[in-house]
């Protein structure tokens, strides 16, 4: 844990490990923090707020511009503990890590945009607003991108005055502890970011609760948001909630297939298929489904699953034992029930050593029918349901069906399709001849059960500021 700039153990001393997905080697043992170490960290956030908020939005700024180039120097070691932590290969580790520099450095460009407004006002008078920062702000995070989420929740809130708290998931803490020592390290004072590790329901809850944190910042699944909201509307705290998805993805007739074969192998097996966004329903139009299938598999069956620190591997494990059981439970329960075809994949890879991680094959499964667990549910691991359709009506009705709403994609060259789907599809974020793309400067969140709230882009500081209105008669 990070309290107050220092290194510290858990008040009730008990710690828990963090292990290797890809072969159960413990890396560390973390303390699992109690209710009096989130007082703590909370208690030296409210002690370093005062003058954290009294700098200037610029040298804020450049706190994070000295910390970007440490982690972009430090990249390859970041890159190793986060593939060792999380699983994913060391390509897509790279990605995330510098991500969150290029996050740093979005945010340090937008510290001069930090302003009130003037407003004439009729009678002899004017009004002004001043944004001031909300206090202590917390943020609670999963496992599937710990850098990358971590970033787009400490960088809004820290370039505008804020202090923090940041719960890592149990199962990936390093990654974020280091990256805030390098903060700190960067010039960040003593107390502006805390990080307690502990588990969601102690460490968790307890943060929700603590009467000083003003704002929650949460991503994970839909049925723990729904908790974080209860607590956190009796506390009357602001939140943001960036949970679940079951993205889908329809390729019409027109499409450019080779492009949308490579867009969906991308889209459902990056991250080994838990990205929030990733594609998680496939639509085809019925005319090109078999020609499509068939380049789908073929390149699905070329992924190289293995250990993300073999250099050649494209998909990693699982991260851990309940993701897992839920992947294999799902899959027993196509061949039991006949839910579907299973293309390729389906079972545990047996290459030498598959024993002793997660992992799990590539899987395709076609002509899924409409009540099946697979387009119910988020299916977060790599299972891609393939749905045939006759036209985009048919598509979107289908895509719509979905209790989430946070991403969708159309692949299509004709461009009224793509307005239509652009207009049709319920999400938060839709894609046109790409999935899955993201980036700091523009909003990202999603709609119905993915929750509420956007993160990145500059309307986000507005989420982390108040507005105080100034009346002043002349
Ligand atoms: P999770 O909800 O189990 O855990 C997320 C975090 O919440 C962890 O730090 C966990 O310790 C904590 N937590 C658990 N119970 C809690 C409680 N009662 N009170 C407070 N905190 C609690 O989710 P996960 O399995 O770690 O992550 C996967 C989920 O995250 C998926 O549903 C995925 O779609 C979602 N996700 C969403 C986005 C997005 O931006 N919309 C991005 C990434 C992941």
């Amino acid at each position: 844990m990070l309290i107050n700039g220092k290194a510290a153990g858990a008040c009730g001393g008990e710690c828990f490990d963090v292990k290797n997905p890809a072969t159960g080697e413990l890396l560390e043992q973390v303390p699992r923090g109690t209710e009096d170490d989130i007082a703590l960290a909370v208690e030296a956030a409210v002690s370093a707020f005062e003058g954290w908020a009294s700098t200037s939005p610029q040298q804020r700024g450049m706190v994070f511009y000295r910390a970007a180039g440490v982690v972009r120097q430090r990249k390859e070691e970041l890159a190793t503990l986060l593939t060792q932590e999380q699983g994913k290969p060391l390509a897509e580790a790279r990605n995330e890590i510098e991500g969150f520099a290029h996050v740093l450095e979005y945010y340090c460009g937008l510290a001069g945009s930090l302003r009130g407004d003037f407003i004439p006002v009729p009678g002899n008078g004017y009004a002004f607003t001043v944004k001031k920062p909300l206090g202590v702000c917390a943020a609670i995070i999963p496992w599937n991108m710990p850098a990358l989420i971590m970033s787009w929740k400490i960088a809004p809130a820290l370039i505008s005055g804020n202090t923090f708290v940041l719960k890592p998931a149990s199962s990936t803490p390093l990654t974020n502890l280091t990256l805030a020592s390098v903060l700190n390290e960067a010039g960040l004072p003593a107390g502006v970011l805390n990080v307690i590790t502990g588990s969601g329901e102690t460490a968790g809850e307890s943060l929700v609760r603590n009467p000083h944190v003003k704002k929650i910042s949460f991503t994970g699944e839909s049925g723990t948001g729904i908790r974080v909201a209860e607590l956190a509307a009796s506390g009357m705290k602001r939140v943001t909630l960036e949970l679940g998805g079951s993205d889908p993805m329809i390729v019409c007739d027109d499409a450019n297939l080779e492009s949308a074969v490579a867009g969906a192998i991308r889209g459902r097996f990056y991250n080994c298929g838990q990205t929030c966004t990733a594609v998680k329903r496939l639509y085809v139009f019925e005319s090109v489904a078999e020609e499509f299938i068939s380049k789908l598999k073929a390149g699905v069956r070329n992924l190289k699953v293995g250990n993300g620190l073999d250099n050649n591997t494209d998909m990693g494990p699982l991260n851990n034992s309940h993701q897992m059981e839920y992947i294999k439970e799902l899959v027993a329960e196509v061949k039991e029930k006949s839910e579907g075809r299973i293309i390729t994949g389906g079972k545990i890879p047996s290459f030498k050593g598959s024993d002793k991680g997660y992992f799990f094959e590539p899987t395709l499964v076609s002509d899924v029918p409409e009540d099946s667990r697979l387009l119910k549910e988020e299916v977060f691991g790599p299972v891609l349901p393939i749905v045939k359709v006759k036209n985009l009506d048919e598509a979107i009705e289908e895509a719509n069906r979905s209790s989430y709403g946070l991403g969708a994609s159309v692949w299509t060259k004709d461009l009224d399709r793509a307005r239509m789907g652009c207009e049709q599809l319920n999400a938060g974020i839709i894609w046109v001849n790409q999935h899955f793309k993201v980036a700091p400067e523009v909003p990202f969140g999603g709609i119905k059960g993915s929750g509420f709230g956007r993160e990145n882009g500059p309307d986000v500081l507005s989420e982390y500021l108040e507005t105080r209105t100034i009346m002043l008669k002349t």
